[in-house]
């Protein structure tokens, strides 16, 4: 992933890049701010910030914005601020039987929203690219439609591990059984139907889509605190339990894709075994056939589908009915003991909840309390608190839009000046 730069940059046109970012993302995260302010948070030599901020001027990234008086003596100061529709990010989320696309510009203002069926059969990773492929024609020429707007490229959200090059996926719940290098076949479905006369290639980034929702609630959970979480553990249930860590507010994916996924996260040693090979897996008792059958729904669940008996489960929990009830209580131990074994091992700021997890907060928060209270023998502060995330089935979609605009943020200078190509 397009991350911050790690150690020193090695020569001077990365040193360049660097602050190009540093710049810009102070100023699009505090702007509209003079050039002096901008100096002052960075630490950026003004003379250098000047040539800086002329090349952003030049990109269409940023714009002079007036005047604001400097308080006192001194020069007025010209504001500097961020041009949110020169670059568009286009993002599609892949589920089992739709593609959720939008296309929004840095402000995550929506220029382009489809929702696609694409009913492509169970173990076919070819028609599902040319599904996602046709989405992101259609996308791209919403996008291109946009006078002065430059397409970043398009971040592609499905579940399952992702590789840390970003392309290849397996993912069991759309029946591979081994690595598929989807952005690889999406790009060959694009070349194959040609992608528009002179358009250069779109740049395509696959992540998986918990570690974007976690990343979305990340942003939206920051500005309700007082200082910004350094990280937090994202875990949700909804077809599967997923999850994802963000850690100095970025995603952090470990070595296989998989970090921060607590759906195999073992908590009963004695448990049942799991279609993983494990016993006691965290799925087997908060996933969605555990909690419909220990509520009695599992009949609805094999005649009606998994979808069908989550929704008979929430009627049965507004309606108060103690099988229901008591099948969230439990959940709600179970899922307390992963929580401790994540903050245990992440000493995590924040744990947020995220799919049905979220929405039946308040049924599983009793189990919670009754796992996490006995912490407190250490210290009171240590007990987590896991929080309802806000975004609800919508995070993923803005983790993909915030994903992209955070690669624009971290190297302008792949942006071209309006009517170039890019460097
Ligand atoms: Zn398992």
């Amino acid at each position: 992933m397009p991350g911050p730069a790690v150690g020193p940059p090695s020569d001077s046109a990365a040193v360049r890049r660097l602050n190009l970012s540093r710049a810009l993302r102070h100023i699009a995260e505090r702007g509209p701010c003079s050039r002096s302010e901008v100096s002052a948070a960075t630490g950026l030599a003004h003379g250098s910030l000047t040539a800086l901020t002329a090349d952003l001027i030049d990109r269409g990234l940023v714009r002079e914005a007036g005047l604001t008086p400097a308080g006192g003596r001194g020069r007025p100061r010209r504001q500097l601020a961020l041009v949110p529709g020169r670059v568009l990010t286009l993002a599609v989320r892949i589920t089992r039987e739709r593609l959720q696309v939008a296309v929004a510009d840095l402000a995550g203002e929506a220029v382009h929203r489809a929702t696609l069926p694409h009913r492509t059969p169970q173990g076919d990773p070819a028609a599902l690219a040319r599904a996602v492929a046709d989405a992101l024609r259609e996308a791209r020429a919403a996008a291109e439609a946009v006078p002065g707007a430059h397409l970043w490229g398009a971040v592609l959200a499905m579940p399952g591990p992702v590789h840390a090059d970003g392309a290849h996926a397996f993912s069991t719940d759309f029946g591979w059984p081994g690595p598929v290098d989807l952005t690889g076949l999406v790009r060959a479905e694009l070349r194959r139907a040609g992608t528009g006369e002179g358009l250069p290639e779109l740049p395509l980034t696959l992540v998986n889509d918990a570690n974007l929702a976690a990343l979305a609630e990340y942003r939206a959970l920051t500005p309700r605190r007082a200082t910004p979480p350094r990280s937090l553990a994202y875990l949700k249930a909804d077809i599967g339990v997923g999850g994802g860590l963000v850690l100095d507010g970025r995603i952090h994916t470990g070595g296989h894709g998989v970090a921060g996924e607590p759906g195999h996260m073992p908590v009963a040693f004695d448990g049942p075994v799991c279609a993983c090979g494990g016993r006691g897996c965290l799925a087997l008792y908060v996933g969605p056939e555990a909690l419909t059958d220990a509520a009695g729904l599992a009949g609805l669940r094999a005649s009606a589908g998994p979808d069908e008996a989550l929704r008979a489960l929430g009627e049965a929990l507004a309606a108060g009915e103690p099988r229901a009830l008591a099948a969230l209580d439990a959940a709600g131990e179970v899922l307390g003991a992963a929580v401790l074994a994540v903050t245990s091992l992440l000493d995590a700021d924040e744990v947020v909840l995220g799919g049905y997890l979220a929405d039946w907060h308040r049924w599983l928060e009793r189990g919670l309390a009754a796992r996490l209270s006995g912490r407190r023998a250490l210290a009171d502060r240590l007990v987590p608190e896991p929080v309802p995330g806000v975004l609800g089935a919508d995070a993923a979609l803005a983790g993909a839009l915030t994903y992209g605009r955070d690669a624009v943020l971290d190297d302008p200078a792949a942006v071209p000046s309006p009517g170039q190509v890019a460097e």
